[in-house]
């Protein structure tokens, strides 16, 4: 029997575990694959659903689920911060123990940083935590100025600050305080949704300006204090209610392990997600994937998805003795909240040069309703 380690069960480790145990037992229902994996939280957040919780629509223990669910049939689930990582001998070492596998796949995210004292002064609604505390100050909000900032780059999902921007003013409206708030949105980048090329960043900027959401690109923050926000430009703004982005790094396990790549994230090859050590792959926000263009591939669950998919089914080929015979095509579909009930669809397929990189819908009912039903769809067959 082979051992497949799965170090992180987020978005990409749950689904590279599921895959892998669909695939591991044969018509005598004989497990060939023993799967292990390694987490270090109790609970398994569903990131995309974070800013419905910003603004209540969801509650918080509606976007989670208790990560020891995950365990099935052929699947083991350690529980504990991974310590080291021996991508030679394909080995990770938790509380002192050492697990040895056959094939490795690394599927940490990112860790993140609140840089300038930013948790002090504000929400950092890449979390659970700081999703919820932000609603709790919505709630109380009576008027005045709300910021949502990109404090640094790269970050992952990066029309999270827009979705958030507009759910954001979908509920001051509703409760009548438009005439009283000011939004405002502060990102280092140059234009949103950057890599997404031209006319799809250009659309998404008219729909904040329709919406009376102030942007404000080129701004990348040097220093806060509890009002205020000051900018590498010299330009100071006030705010009443902060959400922010925390920076984002390549977790420190993987920073100390011959895996980090110059990028200073892990780096693979772009079809087969493979390291630069046999057997040992890395998927989702862990890896830098440069696209032609120089601009790294945009770190979505989507992706971690379809490459989980592929790299499990050329595990478990190749534990058969047959070929791998998948590759990844960096397509995938997502849906931006824009509020009023409405998502904008958009579709991406980063690896053909043939066509747009993302094309992107105006908003729609459909939209929301299925990222509504992706949500319901992740959290009712993992758990
Ligand atoms: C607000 C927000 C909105 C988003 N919206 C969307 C969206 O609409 N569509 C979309 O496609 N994507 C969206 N995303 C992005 C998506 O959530 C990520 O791209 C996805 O979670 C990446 O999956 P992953 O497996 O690489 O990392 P993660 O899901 O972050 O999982 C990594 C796991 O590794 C664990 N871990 C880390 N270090 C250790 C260690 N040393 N030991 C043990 N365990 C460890 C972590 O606890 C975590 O569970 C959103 C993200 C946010 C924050």
């Amino acid at each position: 029997m082979k051992t497949v380690l799965i170090l992180g069960a987020g978005i990409g480790g749950i689904e590279i575990a599921r895959e892998l145990s669909i695939n591991s037992g044969n018509e005598d229902d004989i497990q060939i694959i023993k799967i292990i994996v390694f987490e270090k939280e109790d609970k398994s957040v569903f990131s995309p659903s974070l800013p419905w919780l910003m603004v209540g629509k969801r509650e918080t223990d509606q976007i989670y689920k208790s990560t020891k669910n995950i365990e099935a049939s052929g699947l083991e689930v350690v529980k504990g911060e991974i310590e080291n990582i021996d991508p030679e001998n394909i080995s990770v070492t938790v509380k002192n123990k050492t697990f040895k596998g056959d094939y490795m796949v690394v599927s940490l995210g990112v860790e993140q940083k609140a840089k300038f004292k930013l948790d002090d002064y504000g929400y950092n609604f890449f979390q659970l935590k700081g999703a919820e505390g932000f609603h709790e100050q919505l709630e109380k909000f009576k008027g005045g100025k709300i910021a949502v900032l990109v404090s640094s780059l790269p970050y992952k999902s990066p029309a999270a600050p827009y979705e958030a921007a507009m759910l954001i003013q979908d509920y001051i409206t509703n409760k009548g305080l438009s005439d009283k708030t000011e939004i405002s949105i502060y990102t280092p980048e140059k234009e949103p949704m950057e890599f997404a090329g031209e006319g799809p960043s250009s659309e998404l900027k008219s729909l904040l300006e329709k919406k009376g959401i102030k942007y404000y690109s080129s701004h990348q923050i040097t220093s806060a204090s509890k009002d205020s926000l000051e900018f590498d430009n010299y330009e100071n703004y006030n705010f009443d209610l902060l959400a922010f982005t925390p920076e984002h790094l390549c977790p420190a396990v993987i920073r100390k392990s011959s895996l980090v790549g110059k990028s200073g994230w892990i780096e693979v090859n772009e079809l087969s997600m493979e390291t630069a050590y046999p057997n040992v792959y890395a998927i989702g926000d862990i890896v830098e994937l440069k696209l032609g263009s120089g601009i790294p591939l945009p770190k979505l669950g989507v992706f971690a998805r379809s490459q989980a998919k592929i790299v499990a089914h050329n595990i478990s080929r190749r534990i058969g003795n047959k070929e791998a015979n998948k590759t990844f095509n960096a397509e995938g579909q997502y849906y931006i909240e824009s509020g009023d009930g409405k998502a904008i669809p958009a579709k991406a397929h980063f690896y053909d040069p043939s066509s747009e990189k993302v094309e992107v819908n105006s908003p729609d009912n459909w939209g929301h309703i299925k990222k509504w039903w992706s949500e319901k769809y992740w959290l009712f067959k993992n758990f």
